[in-house]
């Protein structure tokens, strides 16, 4: 082997000139040419390295992979490259710390003038930066590629998840409609159209507030501006909708603003369901709930009722007086019509009397004295339960019922027909009014009954006059009054002078004629206040309270003057006439009990018999007992 010539080296001067490296070897290895870039890249200076082989600065040139390959180009075998990819470098050059240069090397075969062998020329580009570049934009390409991937599959996530999102919309069970900031609908999904009757096309662009029920439309108007205000994110709201056939239905909403990744608002969902059905139940509920609310009430105020009319008419019938009954009437019906003022109007004495009343006690007497009046403009004396003509004439409207028992007429019920106007008496009201005029008929006719047998347990058969019964209880009550106020009370004792005369010559039918003649006479002849009683056989007893014992005898010689007037007629002929004795006797002067006034006049009238009959007798102390 010889070594290189300074001659060899020139001849390869030209690659001083070109910014590869480039490095020639012979067939031995041994480095003939080191240019400068090489110098200058591996700071090995040409003189060192010159003649020396390579393996002894870059030990890998021994590997058999550049040994063989080196070997085919000495041989005069076709360019070889060594490419940066796969071997990195041939020379290695650092250019920082750890990192070594990226070569892409082409060896070429020069042919040796010298002998039969090849030099190889190993032309070494620096590709560092090139590979860097490639390397950026492998890194650059493959995540690209990642990135399309992802991408595609976020797509391909996106489309399925639309076509999962539209067939939701489309085929869900939920009514949903996507709504502008018009309110107007764009696109709405097959359950909406079913639910509001309307199609797909006729929706587009009409206005929810349209399709809404004019008595809801506000508050959807109102609950829309707030979501496009921004005031809200979603409503929920109970609303009617007015479907195409204009039937109303009820839907529940759930309106949502859809806005993009900014922010922005896109579009308000709208999810609808139909909840008619619901509400209809609801209303029915209620409804039924009112009924049994209405019925229990209505229960609560007939059991009222009930209680209110059984306590009435224990109490009419607890009830033995009138001023009894009239308060127990006041009070039950009053309670029984809190609103309705009223009363109870009887025929006593041709007279219209309010037996009882209850609200306004001057409205109902008004009504009696007015009716009062117009019965006698009619010229009736009775007709009290006809008084449908009457009650037209008065200002109020009054519900009336007549009171009868027995076919007898025995006074009116009456009550306010009208609380305000256009509220007359319900069907119940009027029922109610029904059975409580029967209680107070029953009662007024039990009354009347009471009061007539009171007055025949009192008064004389015969005569119609008070018996001697009464006659006592009469006297005693006449004498303690007058003991208290400090008047006077006269007493007249009157006896037919030989009465037995007309029974015996007339008979027993003309001697009763007699009396009652009599009878009707001296009620004639004394006043209202004054008492005539029967006091036994042919004697009669009057009392005069406040009279003086001047005035009972004055009174009592009218009567014995009167008398003689009268005429009684039997079989066409006058009977006989008629004379009285009297015996008159006053309290206190002439005894301070009943018992001893009336003894005293029994005296007188003794007195007035001993005497000749046919006179008035008053007492004197100085009067003899009688002997009967
Ligand atoms: P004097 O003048 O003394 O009173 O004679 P007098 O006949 O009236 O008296 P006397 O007491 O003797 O007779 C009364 C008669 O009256 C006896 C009785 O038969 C009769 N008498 C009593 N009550 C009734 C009655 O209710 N009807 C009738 N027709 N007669 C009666
Ligand atoms: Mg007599
Ligand atoms: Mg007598």
């Amino acid at each position: 082997m010889t070594n290189p010539q300074l001659s060899d080296c020139l001849n390869f001067d030209l690659f001083d000139r070109i910014p590869e490296g480039v490095c020639v070897l012979r067939s031995d290895f041994v480095v003939v040419f080191w240019n400068k870039t090489l110098e200058s890249w591996t700071k090995i200076p040409r003189s060192k390295i010159l003649g020396c082989p390579i393996d002894q600065y870059y030990p890998h040139f021994r590997e058999p992979k550049y040994q063989g390959r080196l070997q085919q180009i000495f041989n005069g075998g076709p360019p070889i490259i060594f490419s940066a990819q796969l071997h990195k470098y041939l020379i290695p050059v650092s250019f920082g710390p750890n990192q070594l240069r990226s070569q892409q090397v082409m060896v070429t075969g020069l042919p040796n003038p010298e002998g039969e062998e090849f030099y190889a020329v190993l032309a070494i580009q620096d590709v560092t930066d090139l590979t860097h570049q490639s390397q950026a934009y492998r890194k650059m390409r493959d995540q690209a590629l990642a990135e399309i991937q992802q991408r595609q599959h976020i797509e391909a996530a996106l489309r399925e998840s639309e076509a999962r999102y539209a067939k939701i919309f489309e085929d869900g069970p939920l009514g949903m409609a996507l709504i502008d900031q018009n309110h107007c609908f764009f696109r709405v999904n097959r359950r909406f159209c079913q639910i509001v009757g309307y199609g797909e096309e006729e929706l587009t662009g009409l206005s929810v507030l349209e399709i809404t029920h004019p008595l809801d439309r506000e508050k959807t108007a109102y609950w829309l501006e707030e979501l496009n205000q921004g005031n809200c994110e979603s409503y929920r709201l109970e609303k009617r909708y007015c479907n195409k056939t204009e039937r109303v239905l009820w839907v529940m909403v759930t309106v949502s603003m859809i806005r993009n990744y900014d922010g922005q608002p896109l579009y308000r969902l709208s999810l609808v369901e139909d909840i008619t059905e619901r509400k209809q139940s609801e209303e029915a509920l209620n409804q039924a709930h009112d009924h049994l609310k209405r019925w229990v009430m209505e229960l609560e105020q007939r059991n009222r009722e009930i209680t209110l009319l059984r306590d009435l008419s224990n109490a009419l019938q607890a009830s033995l007086s009138r001023g009894a009954i009239a308060g127990a009437i006041r009070h039950f019906v009053q309670a029984l019509f809190p609103q309705r003022a009223g009363g109870v109007l009887v025929w006593e004495q041709e007279e219209v009397r309010v037996f009882s009343h209850w609200g306004d006690a001057l409205v109902i007497e008004e009504v009696a004295l007015s009716y009062q009046s117009w019965l006698r403009q009619q010229q009736r004396k009775n007709g009290l339960c006809d008084c449908q003509c009457f009650l037209a004439t008065l200002p109020k409207e009054y519900f009336y019922l007549p009171l009868h028992s027995q076919n007898q007429e025995l006074g009116l019920f009456l009550l306010e027909g009208q609380i305000i106007p256009g509220r007359p008496l319900n069907q119940t009201e009027q029922n109610l009014a029904e059975t409580v005029a029967e209680n107070i008929a029953l009662a007024l006719a039990n009354l009347q009954l009471r009061e007539t047998l009171h007055e025949l347990s009192i008064r004389d058969g015969l005569t119609g006059l008070y018996n001697r019964r009464y006659l006592e209880e009469a006297l005693g009550r006449e004498v303690s009054l007058a003991l208290r106020k400090g008047y006077p009370v006269g007493v007249i004792m009157v006896d037919v002078d030989h009465f037995k005369n007309f029974n015996d010559t007339y008979g027993h039918v003309i001697g009763d004629r007699v009396l009652q003649t009599l009878s009707e006479f001296l009620l004639l002849n004394i006043r209202n206040s004054d008492i005539a009683c029967r006091y036994g056989g042919e004697e009669l007893l009057l009392i005069l309270p406040e009279a003086s014992l001047e005035n009972t005898q004055k009174r009592a010689e009218q009567i014995r003057q009167g008398i003689k007037t009268l005429k009684i007629e039997h079989q066409g002929q006058t009977v006989g006439k008629i004379t009285l004795s009297l015996g008159v006797a006053c309290f206190p002067q002439h005894g301070l009990t009943w018992e001893a006034v009336i003894r005293a006049a029994d005296q007188a009238l003794y007195q007035a018999k001993a005497t000749g009959r046919d006179r008035v007798v008053a007492f004197h102390p100085s009067i003899d007992e009688p002997t009967r």
